[in-house]
This record gives C-alpha cells, sequence and structure tokens, in this order.
C-alpha cells in the first residue's frame, strides 16, 4: 500500500461537507498533514486524526503558490502523508495541474482524488440540469476572470457567443459587466435566461435570475459575492420546477448549535437536510469528576443497587467506558433495573443491548421517580444516580420523598468549551444568526459567559431563542432573556419541529 510520503490532491467537493468523497474521507482520517483552501468547507476537517498539522491557506494574505508546493513536497519527504484539499475538483480551475506537475517534477508520488465540482453542484441546487433533452445537448465551462477587452485573453467570445447549449460561467462575479456586454455584443440573444448561484450547496447558498440584458445590473442590486458561478440558457426556465434544495423547509434559516462537539451531529445533519444553514458552536463539553472516589465505589459495588439511572447518553457512554476498564464481562453490571431520562439516553444503552425497565414521558424530575415507583414500590430502594457532578438536587429530594435510598454519583462534570473548531463562533459573531438553539441548562450558562447573550440580543434584534425544555427556559429566564419557543416534546426532535412549525 502506497501511503506513506505521498501528497493526495483531493477534490473536497462544492461546499456542503457531504458532497466529499468516499476516497477523499479515507484520506483524510489517515492524513498526517492536511493543506486546505479558502474554497474548502472547514466542517470536513472533523474527519481528520487529532493529531494531524492541519494549515489553511489563509484569506487576505493567501500563501504564494510556490509556497504550497514546497511545502507539500517537503512534508511528503519527511515520509508524511499530505492530503491537499482543493475545492470542487482538484484539476477544473484552481491550480491543481500546476501543483501535480510540481510534485512529478520532484518526483513525489501523488495522487489526485476527484471532486464534485461546483459546475455540476451549484446549478442542481438551484434547480438547474446542465443538460436536458428538451433544451441542449451540450454545454460550455469558461472563466468570466479575463477581461474581454483585453488582447491577451485566451477566451474568444465571438465563438462562445455561437456555440449553442448550456453556458457556465466561473469566477464571472467582479467583471460580470464586462463579460455578459461582450457575449450580447457577439450575438447572444440579450433575453437569453440566466442564473447566478452563490456559495451554492452550502446552507448560506443564494441565487438569482434574470436574463444576459439585466443579471449584471442584478447582481449588483442583490450584492452577490464569490464564490458565485452564472449559468445561461434555457435550462434555467426549469428552475421554477425543480428547484429542491431552496425549497426545503428551513432553507435560508441560520441556525446555532451549542450542545457539546459529541452530541451534535445528529441534530446538526437533521438540520442540514432540511436546508438549514448550522453554525456548530459546541458550549460545553465533559471532564473527569473532581470526586473520583464516588464513582469507583458505586462501579465496585453495583451488585448493592435495586436501581440505575442515567441521565444523559454522555452518562451511559462515560460510565461504561469506566466500567469496562474495570470488569470484562457485562455481566457484572449485577441485576438492578435500569432507568432512562429521555429517549436518547434510552437509545445509548440499547445500542449495548441494555433494557431500559422505566423511561419517563416528561423530564423532569417528578415524573422520572413516579416512572421509577411504577415499578413496584420504591421505599427502602436503593437507587444509584449516574450522572454530571453537581446536578440539580430535585431528582434525589424527589426519590427520597418516595422513600428511595439515593448514591447521587457523579460520574462526569459539564465545563465550558471554548474552542472554535469549525469557524462557527467567529461567523456567528460577524454575521448574527436566525435562531440560537439551546439544549440544556448548561449550554446556556456557558453560551452566555463566552458571549453575553443579552448584549448578542441587542446586537442582532431579529435573533431568537428556541430551546429544549423547561430546565432551558429557566436559564435563559435567570438571564432576562426573552424566549421565542420551547419544544413541546423535550428533544432535538421536538425542538425541530417547533422551528419547522414557526419557520
Ligand atoms: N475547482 C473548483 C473551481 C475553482 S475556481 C470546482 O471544481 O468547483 C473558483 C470558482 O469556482 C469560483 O469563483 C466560483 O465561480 C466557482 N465555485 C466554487 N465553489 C462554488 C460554490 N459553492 N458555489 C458557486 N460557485 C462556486
Amino acid at each position: 500500500m502506497k501511503s506513506k510520503g505521498t501528497v493526495y490532491l483531493v477534490g473536497a467537493g462544492p461546499g456542503d461537507p457531504e458532497l466529499l468523497t468516499l476516497r477523499g474521507a479515507e484520506l483524510l482520517r489517515r492524513a498526517d498533514v492536511i493543506i486546505y483552501d479558502l474554497l474548502v468547507n472547514p466542517a470536513i476537517l472533523r474527519l481528520a486524526r487529532p493529531e494531524a498539522e492541519i494549515i489553511s491557506r489563509g484569506k487576505r494574505t493567501a500563501m504564494p503558490q510556490e509556497q504550497i508546493n514546497q511545502m507539500m513536497i517537503s512534508h511528503a519527504r519527511d515520509g508524511k502523508i499530505v492530503v491537499r484539499l482543493k475545492g470542487g475538483d482538484p484539476y477544473v480551475f484552481g491550480r491543481g495541474g500546476e501543483e501535480a506537475e510540481a510534485l512529478a517534477g520532484a518526483k513525489v508520488p501523488f495522487e489526485v482524488v476527484p471532486g464534485v465540482s461546483s459546475i455540476v453542484a451549484a446549478p442542481n441546487y438551484a434547480g438547474i440540469p446542465l443538460t436536458h433533452r428538451d433544451f441542449c445537448s451540450s454545454f460550455t465551462v469558461f472563466t468570466g476572470h479575463e477581461d474581454p477587452a483585453d488582447p491577451k485573453t485566451n477566451l474568444r467570445y465571438e465563438q462562445i457567443a455561437k456555440i449553442p447549449g448550456t453556458k457556465i460561467v466561473l469566477m464571472g462575479t467582479e467583471k460580470v459587466d464586462e463579460w455578459t456586454r461582450s457575449l450580447i455584443a457577439h450575438g447572444l440573444p440579450p433575453d437569453t435566461p440566466v442564473a447566478i448561484v452563490e456559495s451554492g450547496t452550502l446552507g448560506r447558498q443564494k441565487s438569482i435570475s434574470g436574463t444576459l440584458a439585466t443579471i449584471a445590473a442584478l447582481a449588483k442590486e442583490k450584492k452577490l459575492s464569490p464564490p458565485a458561478l452564472t449559468i445561461l440558457g434555457n435550462v434555467v426556465k426549469l428552475r421554477d420546477k425543480l428547484n429542491w434544495a431552496e425549497n426545503r423547509p428551513l432553507f435560508g434559516r441560520r441556525i446555532v448549535l451549542t450542545r457539546s462537539r459529541l452530541r451534535m451531529d445528529a441534530f446538526s445533519r437533521k438540520l442540514s437536510e432540511l436546508g438549514a444553514e448550522v453554525l456548530e458552536i459546541p458550549c460545553v463539553k465533559s471532564a473527569m469528576p473532581d470526586n473520583k472516589n464516588d464513582f469507583i465505589d458505586a462501579v465496585l459495588s453495583l451488585n448493592s443497587y435495586d436501581w440505575l439511572v442515567f441521565t444523559s447518553p454522555n452518562g451511559v457512554s462515560t460510565f461504561f467506558d469506566f466500567f469496562f476498564k474495570r470488569f470484562h464481562d457485562l455481566r457484572d453490571l449485577g441485576g438492578a433495573k435500569i432507568a432512562a431520562v429521555g429517549p436518547a439516553t434510552a437509545a445509548k444503552l440499547h445500542e449495548l443491548r441494555l433494557q431500559v425497565d422505566a423511561m419517563p414521558k416528561e423530564f423532569i424530575s417528578r415524573n422520572i421517580a413516579e416512572a421509577i415507583a411504577k415499578n413496584g414500590s420504591i421505599e427502602n430502594s436503593k437507587v444509584c444516580l449516574l450522572r454530571a457532578e453537581n446536578a440539580n438536587a430535585d431528582l434525589p429530594r424527589a426519590l427520597e420523598a418516595l422513600g428511595a435510598i439515593v448514591d447521587d454519583i457523579g460520574i462526569y462534570k459539564t465545563v465550558a468549551e471554548t474552542d472554535d473548531f469549525f469557524g462557527g463562533a467567529k461567523n456567528f459573531l460577524e454575521h448574527g444568526a436566525d435562531w440560537i438553539t439551546f439544549t440544556s441548562g448548561s449550554t446556556v450558562e456557558f453560551f452566555h459567559a463566552r458571549f453575553d447573550l443579552p448584549g448578542l440580543m441587542r446586537k442582532f434584534p431579529a435573533m431568537k431563542i428556541a430551546v429544549i425544555g423547561p430546565e432551558t427556559r429557566r436559564a435563559l429566564r435567570a438571564l432576562n432573556v426573552e424566549l421565542a419557543i420551547e419544544a413541546k416534546e423535550h428533544t432535538t426532535d421536538g425542538l425541530i419541529a417547533e422551528l419547522l412549525r414557526i419557520k
């Protein structure tokens, strides 16, 4: 297997992280060094190993091409697996060919992994197929970056204007005035349907349509900016019928997620599939509890409990990670019954093939205690709560009120997360959002400590807040911040249902 000391030029796809190829994903997981361009969505970097060195080519002060080439070559010569990520497909504009030449010249082994080019992806996400038997049977792609008036240009506008079929213009926003005028001057009908797609396939995608004569003014009016591509031709007329992406129910909504990085994925994916632009700003993470001894004692005396109560999926993972370090047989768990607070916690237990004996419908302390009590009297039962250190005392109190003997064991503690892994926080502070979602009281507290929630609400007055349930609502009320919606069912699905209802 060729892998060490190799450079992989990998097409990162057009923006939507899901459009990365399987080969690209595999190589990202393996890479020692990753060098990526501005066009690449950093969200795909989550696939990288934590030890991987990640280098951004930078924005305003882009690293010169020669330096990038040298960097790839020297890391490969050090025996590293280098992944060079390029937007879309590496061999469509963007200098992939030149980089490959440099590697070949230096005799460094390389492989080029194709990517989904914006050429096909951005029109698709704006409802436009590039060919269609009713309209055309070819398409032409050219750059709009060269000045049509420049005698040195490689482009022959007089010929482009005459080619039948769809035309796609990359890098064309800056000089849209010039090249549209040139095409008209060379005979392309001014009423040719035209669309421009900015940030295609991303949650923040914007698109406009007009004609060859009107599109330049429209692009200015709507302040379109790169990356954007333009599609010319009758296929643009199909947009009204085929615009599956922009017609998704949450398209155009910017939604902030604040839960821990480990629990972000499913929630984030569901919202993206509904068309939302998701800003991931994890504000909490879990750490070892300050007092580990109680946890150790509890694990060593599991047999003495009648009930084990889990209150979060993280609690389940933390507990079993520790349990399996001590024991090698699931039967050492003993015969205690198991209660789970909420379906996500129950699902985590089911993954381990553990049945849940009690799960309250509503996730408030009284109901949890009652759900357990439904299984028979809990008077004098020994109950072990396996949850966050210093969690709210309501649950043990409610259980004790029913006669239980409760050990409240802190198996992890929730602390602030301050890393901005994928640039979500930076983006948010610059542009705001439509919604901030909170899925626990601690995310509210840590988010506020990091960003000053009331201050942000003043800065972005249109922004609204959605919470998962009563505990989160109380945390907001403590900050005097107004809440727009609270999930009826206290799950992330319940929260999504409310977002869909209100929009
Ligand atoms: N290799 C890339 C293209 C690089 S040239 C690819 O295959 O997609 C950069 C140009 O690509 C941008 O100026 C823009 O015209 C286009 N582009 C890249 N990503 C885009 C996106 N998400 N939406 C619209 N256009 C995009």
